[in-house]
């Protein structure tokens, strides 16, 4: 048997970062940026208002307060997107809004409050001119050109992960395409003669395909693109025939068929089409594992062979397939987010194996609690459904006691959903 750590490494040594591709920008979120992305142009691109008000000279209004205001003349007006084509001289003022570029020949802006605009509208009179009542440092409510992004400046670094705020930077910028790494296409592949497919009816001693489904929103959760293979039958026939439609996939995950059974044939056809191993895994759920490279033409694509126990594939995949994609994404943080709770169940574990167990999580008073979430059978789908979390016990830890400090795996955690 080897550890989790030891079969993730190896499944990591067989894949590596895909290619870029040109992608529209609002397809680029949560994609890692291929290229440094440098700016051509100043942003702000020119020195502009930061508030409502009037653009003058600071100069002109040096020592004045509410008692003894400074009356400027009005020169003009000017809008965000708009060049003022008056110059502001000693004396004169310019009434300017909230982005428009600052005019020519003025060096602060008085916001409207720190006027008498309110008491001349009240009054009917126009506005011709303007009483200033507080005095103005050079430079005050002024953005200036270039002090969010110099151009020629290196913005965004490659391997940056693109948020929302990334994309507006980039927006910012004028880039309505982006150099992002290619999202991985994951063939998902499902064996077994008992399975039937959700859109036909459901016959005696037959089970609905669930793997295929549950695998394949992993995979798209995750950032690849899954490619349904359907269902592959327990003979060496039907499953070459499937796995070969795998061709152009950039990895193949594969459920059953890889224990000791009889029927386990995954394991022969893969024998047969590339270099496999065949690991028993020291964790629980999850056993049996296949990986191995698949020769396909000219092609080696990487194959997962997941237990056929519908908890365990998830739980298998977590471990194994989310690192995969997130590697071949170009991200570099593998590690679910983990978090430390306080159990509120007793858990044994027997055989020595790492366990995942599916709890729920809940806090209360700034404290984590996992709660075991009733039967923890491999094959109790609906335990994957009740938890939000796996609670990671560790190999040598033979029992969990109620109330102890424990590490849980949180499988909803904001940021990927
Ligand atoms: P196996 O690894 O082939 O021995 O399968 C282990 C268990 O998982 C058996 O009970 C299978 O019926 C079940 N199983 C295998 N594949 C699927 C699937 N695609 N959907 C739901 N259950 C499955
Ligand atoms: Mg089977």
């Amino acid at each position: 048997m080897i550890s989790v750590e030891e079969a993730l490494e190896k499944v990591l040594s067989y894949v590596d970062v895909l290619e870029p591709e040109n992608e529209p920008i609002l397809n680029s979120l949560g994609r890692v940026l291929a290229e440094d992305v440098y700016s051509d142009i100043n942003i702000p691109p020119l020195d502009n208002s930061a508030m409502d008000g009037y653009a003058v000279q600071a100069e002109s209004i040096e020592g004045v307060s509410p008692s003894s205001p400074r009356i400027l003349r009005i020169i003009g007006e000017v809008a965000a997107g708009y060049i003022a084509r008056e110059e502001v001289t000693p004396g004169t003022a310019i009434r300017i809004m909230t982005g428009a570029p600052i005019p020519k020949g003025a060096n602060a802006v008085v916001q409207f409050e720190n006027t008498d605009e309110e008491k001349r509208k009240a009054a009917k009179k126009p506005l011709t001119e303007i009483g200033i009542l507080r005095q103005a440092a050079k430079g005050l409510n002024i953005r200036w050109a270039g002090e969010d992004i110099s151009s020629g400046s290196l913005v965004l670094k490659a391997g940056t992960v693109l948020r929302p705020q990334e994309i507006g930077v980039l927006a910012s910028l004028g880039k309505d395409v982006v150099p992002v790494i290619r999202r991985p296409v994951v063939a998902v592949l499902a064996t077994g003669d008992e399975l039937v497919d959700i859109k036909e009816p459901l016959p005696p001693g037959k089970i609905y395909n669930s793997n295929t489904y549950s695998l394949a929103a992993q995979v798209s959760r995750y950032g690849g693109v899954p490619k349904i293979l359907g269902i592959a039958r327990d003979n060496i026939k039907a499953l070459e025939d499937k796995i070969k439609q795998a061709r152009d996939a950039d990895l193949l995950i594969t459920s059953a068929g890889v224990s000791v059974g009889e029927y386990d044939v995954v394991k022969d056809v893969l024998a047969r089409l590339g270099e496999v191993t065949f690991w028993t895994v020291r964790m629980k759920p999850g056993k049996p594992l296949a990986f191995g490279l698949l020769h396909l033409g000219k092609r080696k694509i990487p194959h997962l062979g997941l237990p056929g126990n519908p908890v365990s594939s998830m739980i298998a995949f977590e471990q194994f397939a989310r690192p995969a994609i997130l590697k071949m994404l170009g991200k570099k943080d593998f590690a679910k987010p983990t978090i430390k709770a306080k159990s509120e169940g007793r858990l044994e574990n027997k055989d020595r194996r790492r366990v995942f167990a599916r709890v729920r999580v809940t806090k209360r008073d700034g404290q984590y609690f996992a709660r075991l979430v009733g039967p923890q059978g491999s094959g109790i789908l609906t335990s994957m459904a009740q938890a939000n979390g796996l609670m990671i016990v560790p190999e040598d830890k033979l029992t969990i006691e109620v109330g102890e400090e424990v590490q849980v795996q949180m499988l909803d955690w904001n940021e990927e959903t």
